[in-house]
């Protein structure tokens, strides 16, 4: 089904597909011989459907060119961001019995002692590659592997915020549903440029951006990572973008930015952590756009989206997808919860995926037995619909038998002079279980936390406030822009011992 979807109807169109940094194309046709080519280098290599296909390599055409051969031959796509590193990689491989690794040319001979000990094929990808040397050999045409909507089409790690990462299986449905129901929303159409600067190993860049403008028949900037001056240099030719908050942020902080910049786009979506009201409001001003930011996890592609057509609000991600049922939860009973009142956010649909991969008890732990799956993020919905993300569960800082959910201070704290974000976390104190500590990321020449302990004594209830302030010079983040609470919580696990 995807294939049929998503990649057969690039062939015999000459239209560019994929436009890169130096401005050259490849054009619909040459990126679906380069999916035939690779998938017959698959077949040849004996790999059946099914079997994982694990790819750590740069962001390049023949790396997403993988995914659509991967579809193509019935194998599960698996990929990895490239900055992990052999030992982290290994656990990857490991968890998911992959046959065979693609790696970037300059990776081989790192990797080679860990292929060999695991007995997995290695192979390398891109131009002068063993891969691609032997996809050049092969013909450029290919008879696609039947397969169902139930069939695995990928296997994507999630991100590893709160814990180990999590294999999650995709099946075709899951993805072809979602993308059609983006495209519908978000009215991709064929004439629509998607400017592509976020990383494919992760479902934003992957399965939203690039499923998104493969089936309206568009093209994308396909660039290498968020370079900013050749954002800026390409915007001209993009109709919409995608980003993490961290796009954003950094855009506004380029006088560049302007309605002369992007005041021809059409459209800009946020999503993968919190876009800052704040960040929205300065969006709005400086360009006259106002973003539309949605929720979604690897798990579950996305969940709701702020509209097109009508309000897009800040500080929410707008309203459940049209075939997304999501509920706001008692996490303890799992009684649903009224309008207003927070609790965990509990989704089903087509698009929730088929669980973890080999973690049957995990899997079962995460469903509800009516079919909803529990996403481990707090929310609260409005009476009109719309979702605003409270923080995760497992964030929820529980200070002297007192809930404090960490959005509430972090949002007080951000107004703070001197300071430019906080994350706020609960460690281990004798006393009180947790203590609420405030990781203060300074802006300029840094907060003061006693004016700052005096301010928040009229503004939040006494349990609420900060034991202890951390001033750190920037908060810990991942590749997809998100805050680091486990790795800040590790560190200073100690403060109160
Ligand atoms: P892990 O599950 O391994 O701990 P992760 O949850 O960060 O990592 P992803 O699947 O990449 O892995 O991220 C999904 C999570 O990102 C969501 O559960 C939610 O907490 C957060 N998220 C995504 N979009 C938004 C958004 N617009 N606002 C706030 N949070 C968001
Ligand atoms: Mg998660």
């Amino acid at each position: 089904p995807l294939y049929d979807a998503l990649f057969a109807p690039l062939a015999g169109q000459e239209r560019p597909f994929l436009i890169l940094p130096d401005g050259s194309a490849v054009s619909a046709d040459g990126f679906h011989r380069m999916i035939a080519r690779f998938g017959n280098a698959l077949r040849a290599m004996g790999l059946a459907a099914g079997e994982r296909i694990a790819v750590q390599a740069s962001k390049t055409p023949q790396m997403l060119a993988c995914y659509g051969a991967a579809v193509a031959t019935g194998a599960v796509f698996l990929p990895l961001n490239p900055a992990y590193t052999a030992d982290e990689l290994e656990y990857f491989v490991t968890d998911c019995g992959a046959r065979l690794l693609l790696v970037d040319p300059d990776r081989v001979a790192a990797l080679t002692p860990l292929a060999e000990r695991l007995g997995l094929r290695l192979e390398s990808l891109g131009p002068g590659g063993s891969f691609d040397a032997l996809a050049d050999a092969g013909p450029d045409s290919l008879t696609p592997e039947p397969r169902g909507p139930e069939d695995l089409a990928a296997l994507l790690y999630t991100s590893g915020t709160t814990g180990r990462s999590k294999g999650a299986m995709m099946s075709h449905r899951n993805l072809l549903s979602n993308a059609r129901t983006l495209v519908d929303l978000w009215r991709f159409t064929e004439a629509d440029v998607l400017l592509h600067a976020l990383p494919i190993f992760h479902t934003h860049g992957l399965f939203v951006a690039s499923n998104v403008v493969l089936l309206s028949g568009g093209q994308m900037i396909f660039l290498p990572k968020f370079d900013i001056e050749q954002v800026f240099a390409l915007l001209p030719r993009a109709t919409a973008m995608m980003g993490v908050p961290t796009f954003y942020t950094r855009l506004l902080d380029d006088p560049r930015l302007g309605r002369g910049t992007v005041g021809h786009m059409r459209l800009f979506v946020s999503g993968s952590a919190p876009l800052l009201a704040e960040t929205h409001h300065a969006w709005a001003e400086r360009t006259g756009h106002a973003i539309l930011e949605r929720y979604g996890m690897t798990e579950t592609n996305m969940l709701t989206s702020n509209p097109c057509d009508g309000a897009r609000r800040a500080g929410t991600v707008g309203l459940a997808l049209p075939d997304v049922d999501l509920r706001i939860v008692d996490p303890e009973t799992g009684a649903e919860l009224a309008p207003g009142e927070t609790g965990m956010i509990e989704v089903r649909g087509p698009n929730v995926f088929q669980g973890y991969w080999q973690m049957p008890e995990k899997t079962a732990a995460e469903f509800r037995p009516d079919g909803y799956f529990i996403t481990g993020d707090l929310g609260v919905i409005d009476d009109q619909g719309y979702v605003t993300i409270v923080g995760r569960a497992k964030d929820l800082i529980i200070s002297g038998g007192y809930n404090v959910y960490p959005k509430e201070v972090e949002l007080v704290l951000d107004e703070m002079p001197g300071v430019l974000e906080s994350a706020v976390i609960g460690l281990p104190h004798p006393d009180l279980g947790e203590a609420v500590v405030a990781v203060l990321a300074a802006a300029g020449a840094g907060p003061d936390p006693g004016a700052i302990r005096a301010a928040l004594s009229e503004r939040l209830a006494r349990y609420k406030q900060p034991r202890e302030y951390v001033v750190l010079p920037e908060l810990p983040r991942n590749a997809m822009g998100k805050v680091q609470k486990a790795e800040l919580r590790k560190t200073h696990a100690d403060l109160f011992r």
